[in-house]
């Protein structure tokens, strides 16, 4: 489909979906109302713009409502009746109360749409074996990704991230997958402990393909190095769970990563906005912006411009693997951001740094703070470990390279505190790079 064409598809299916909202949902109406505003009103994309944001506060706040006033959680925010509601998924509830997505059949073939798209885009097809390691509770990337999978004729073997290290690692011996689905800190897990475990190293399983999910490392060639040489795959990075947006990266040319292809533009609709002052940023090459998304042709309790915290950049320029339509990359969570004199820096950043001295360096790495940020007296400290073999001297080297890769890439002099290799904790589940000591 041409630009021109998706566009006015998107139009199209906007017009309805504000309409629908506006007809069904009490807090959607309100929105409106607050900026004085009805759904006729919006007659191009720019008035549409002009609608508050809603962000994971308001949903919680708008569901603890509903629970209050109505006794059930959807009542204020939900659009289809009870009895069209087949699935309720869940946010993974790390950073607070799960705020709760309901869907109707349709919303629920939407999704395995998107998610078959995405693994047929990676070249998975009928007769390939998918396994998951993610988290498979209420997490939108649990059954949701794994119906998708089935949805595209593939099997799926649903161990999850939950079945701890172990049981992951012996079930991809026995099962021989041809692609493994998890964050791309377990998967680095996952090489580390499988020489102990099944006493082969990782490369050993013969998985093809490894789909990164759930952290933003999927994108950084370092973690890609360490993923693809490690399992001795193919490194995709993908994004989207049980709702409208999708996206994964495709493999052009060879290794390289462009960026995550948005493979479901006509479900849903993005913008960009500024973190800070909430205006509009414009989808130019390489903009940079908090997302918004507004579902189109949704049902159960469509979003509309959700602002859910992540940083992207946008990149419109046509990719090599010849696929149309727009590219983003993930930069990190507006709530992760610190503002080190007046630099704006990503833990993801920070860890891309790291990586790309592995591996001298292990990956593992904690940034210290005294007190919550954003903002941080310079200078940021940031513990970091070594690999076990690197002596002292070594060390010396290691240390005034890393802080000139942190000075040119990222702008900034940290104070590294060097850690005993193996001393930081992994986590199975999505890592908090941020830790506060007072
Ligand atoms: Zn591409």
């Amino acid at each position: 489909m041409s630009r021109d064409a998706l566009r006015a598809l998107q139009w199209d299916r906007l017009r309805q979906q504000i309409r629908y909202v506006y007809d069904r949902s009490p807090f959607h109406r309100q929105r409106f109302t607050d900026a004085g505003m009805e759904p006729d009103d919006v007659t191009d994309f720019s008035v549409f713009s002009r609608l508050p944001t809603m962000d994971k506060e308001d949903h919680r706040l708008a569901q603890q409502e509903s629970l209050d006033r109505h006794g059930n959680p959807y009542a204020l925010l939900g659009c289809a009746p009870a009895d069209q509601i087949v699935r309720v998924n869940a946010t993974s509830g790390t950073t607070g109360v799960p705020t709760l997505y309901a869907l109707t059949q349709h919303d629920v073939d939407v999704v395995n749409e998107m998610h078959a798209r995405k693994y047929w885009r990676a070249g998975i097809r009928p007769g390939h074996a998918m396994l998951q390691a993610l988290s498979l509770s209420m997490f939108t990337g649990g059954l949701p990704l794994s119906q998708g999978i089935m949805h595209l004729g593939a099997s799926v073997i649903p161990v999850g991230v939950e079945g701890g290290t172990r049981r992951v690692l012996e079930f991809a011996k026995l099962t021989k997958p041809d692609a493994v689905i998890a964050t791309p800190s377990f998967g680095q897990h996952l090489i580390e402990q499988c020489p102990d475990i099944t006493g082969e190293p990782a490369r050993a399983l013969g998985i093809g393909r490894f789909f990164c999910a759930g952290e933003p490392g999927g994108g950084d060639p370092e973690t890609r190095t360490i993923l693809a040489e490690g399992f001795g795959a193919r490194v995709f990075d993908h994004t989207g769970g049980g709702h409208a947006f999708h996206g994964i990266s495709c493999d052009e040319p060879p290794g390289e990563f462009k960026g995550m292809h948005f493979v479901s533009e006509d479900h849903c609709l993005l913008e960009l906005i500024d973190p800070e002052s909430k205006a509009p940023v414009p989808l130019d090459d390489g903009a940079v912006g908090e997302m918004v998304w507004t579902f189109l042709d949704w049902y159960g309790g469509p979003f509309v411009r959700y602002a859910m915290g992540d940083i992207v950049q946008v990149l419109t320029e046509p990719c090599a693997c010849g696929m149309p339509g727009i590219r983003f990359r993930i930069i990190g969570r507006a709530d992760d951001m610190l503002i080190v004199k007046g630099v704006n820096v990503y833990p993801q950043a920070i860890k891309a740094v790291i990586d790309s001295l592995y591996p001298r360096t292990t990956g593992a790495f904690r940034i210290v703070l005294e007190r919550p940020g954003p903002k941080v007296a310079p200078p940021l400290r940031i513990r970091v470990e070594a690999d076990a073999a690197i002596t002292d001297s070594d060390r010396e080297g290691l240390e005034s390279e890393l802080l000139s890769r942190f000075r040119t890439k990222l702008r900034i002099a940290p104070k590294l505190e060097w850690a005993p290799a193996g001393s930081i904790p992994r986590e199975a589940m999505k890592t908090r790079y941020v830790l506060i000591e007072t």
